[in-house]
């Protein structure tokens, strides 16, 4: 039997996985709440716990497995969009949820079959919310004031424990809503009450909604049990989210321990910022797959650093990922994957070490070992049969429209260059860096590249 080791963010210390019942090895992640296309932060967690998923699968068997990862379908952000867009809240959730999973599906994340795949929607769930508030309510963990509810943190004396801050700090460092009703501000919100025109439900507080943190203790507890294996997220949702999951599940079922493990990915970043819809800085995964980057290449860099360090999105990584893959597709095209390799497994059981696993598939490469690195790479989700179609693209594989818009510039640089025009091809140089397309002349010719982090790519309507 493999040893799997993981940092727990509950004791900070690297532990050995004992799973409460192997026969039966239960993991929850937060979901995307479903307003807007994913990013590319948004896709790591998706990847990393993928590769969770498949590891424990591998080791616990894949019928003794579940996975439960939520979509959060009601929340002040999808109401305020809904009401931009003027759409039905309802059309705008299932969208955005069906193109959160066609682009995870991209990337190798793919459960359409996966009978021990749960995909609970929040909205699903009101009736356990309204039973564990209730409840909480009973055990005085919980008060209703102006038809809210909220949890008392005073009720928890661990609240706090898990992110290491004292209810002071919270207070002293946070911007808490302060609310008159709020007993202590830091008491957040379990039920709110909805406007007429607002989504909401009939409860005992009257027409309201839930707040997000109690979708994921409900969810989980009716999927997974009162105590289950793994909950895994981003790092950033460990204060509030987490703390207030683990404040609201344990004061629920005192007995139990809710989630044994906890694990959290890092941030994706750029230039050093995390990526995120608010910082404006992000891109979709759907924008690089329009540009021709392929799913497995986005998979192969979000797996090339640790889970939990951070990792800047670089163009060099595309293009680096995208020669590795092309290389190790070509080795081995006739090749049929088999049982992943050892050191592959014993990788990813040393606190899922994707790095080391990606650097083991290099050594296999550059041995010649093309069934091992099939059967390895096929257990990490790439070179999986049928992924290969991007090789026979342009060489550039970038799309033919953009290669076509390209040269147009190209030509007509060539041609003012030929009159002598100097400052014009200069002009149209510049025009092209301004959307992110570098140009670099050689004797052979010119050559462009494309800088895909730049802010204005694509904006073709800024050249004329
Ligand atoms: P949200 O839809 O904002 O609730 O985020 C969905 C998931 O993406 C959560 O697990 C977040 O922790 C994660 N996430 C958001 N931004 C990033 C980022 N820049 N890097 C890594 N994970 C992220
Ligand atoms: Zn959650």
């Amino acid at each position: 039997m493999v040893t799997i080791t993981f940092t727990n963010s509950k004791s900070g210390k690297e532990e050995i996985f004992e799973p409460i019942n192997p026969q039966n090895v239960r993991l929850y992640v937060c979901g995307p709440t479903v307003y807007d296309r994913a990013h590319l932060g948004n896709a790591r967690p998706v990847v990393v716990f993928d590769i969770l998923y498949r590891l424990l699968q591998h080791v616990f068997g894949k019928q003794n497995v579940s996975y439960a990862r939520n979509i959060t379908d009601i929340d002040d952000k999808i109401i305020e969009r809904a009401g931009i867009e003027n759409v039905a809240i309802d059309v705008l959730t299932r969208t955005t949820h069906r193109w959160f999973r066609d682009d995870m599906a991209e990337l190798g994340v793919d459960y359409r079959d996966d009978p021990r795949f749960f995909e609970p929607r929040a909205t699903e769930y009101i009736d356990e919310m309204l039973r564990m508030i209730t409840g909480l309510i009973a055990q005085g963990h919980a008060y209703e004031a102006e038809r809210h509810v909220l949890f008392s943190v005073e009720s928890y004396s661990d609240y706090g424990c898990f992110s290491g801050r004292s209810v002071e700090d919270m207070i002293a460092g946070s911007r808490v809503e302060v609310a008159p009703y709020k007993k202590n501000p830091m008491d957040f919100v379990l039920w709110k009450p909805s406007a007429d025109d607002q989504p909401g439900w009939e409860s005992p507080w009257g027409f309201g909604r839930p707040g997000w943190h109690i979708e994921c203790s409900a969810m989980s507890h009716a999927l997974l049990g009162e105590s289950f294996d793994i909950h895994g997220g981003g790092a950033d949702l460990k204060f509030p989210h987490h703390e207030n999951e683990i404040a609201q599940s344990k004061c629920f079922s005192p007995n139990s321990d809710f989630a044994r493990y906890w694990l959290h990915n890092e941030m994706l970043q750029v230039d050093g910022k995390k990526m995120a819809k608010s910082v404006g800085n992000f891109f979709t995964v759907r924008d690089l797959l329009d540009q021709s980057i392929p799913g497995e290449v986005i998979r192969f860099v979000l797996m090339s650093t640790h889970y939990r360090k951070p990792m800047d999105w670089t163009q060099k990584k595309i293009r680096d990922a995208r020669t590795i893959l092309r290389k190790w597709h070509d080795m081995t095209m006739d090749v049929s994957a088999g049982t992943p390799p050892h050191a592959i497994v014993e990788a990813l059981a040393s606190d899922l070490n994707t790095a080391a696993a990606l650097a083991e598939l290099h050594r296999l490469a550059s041995e010649g070992d093309v069934q091992g690195l099939k059967s390895g790479a096929d257990f990490l989700g790439l070179l999986q049969s049928g992924s290969d179609g991007w090789l026979n693209a342009d060489p550039e594989n970038v799309d033919s429209r953009l290669v076509e818009k390209v040269e147009y510039w190209i030509n007509r640089r060539a041609a003012a260059r030929a009159d002598k025009n100097y400052s014009r091809a200069d002009e149209i140089r510049a025009n092209l860096a301004s959307i992110g397309i570098m140009i670099t002349d050689s004797p052979n010719g010119t050559t462009w590249e494309q800088d895909l982090e730049h802010e204005h790519l694509g904006n073709w309507e800024m050249l004329e």
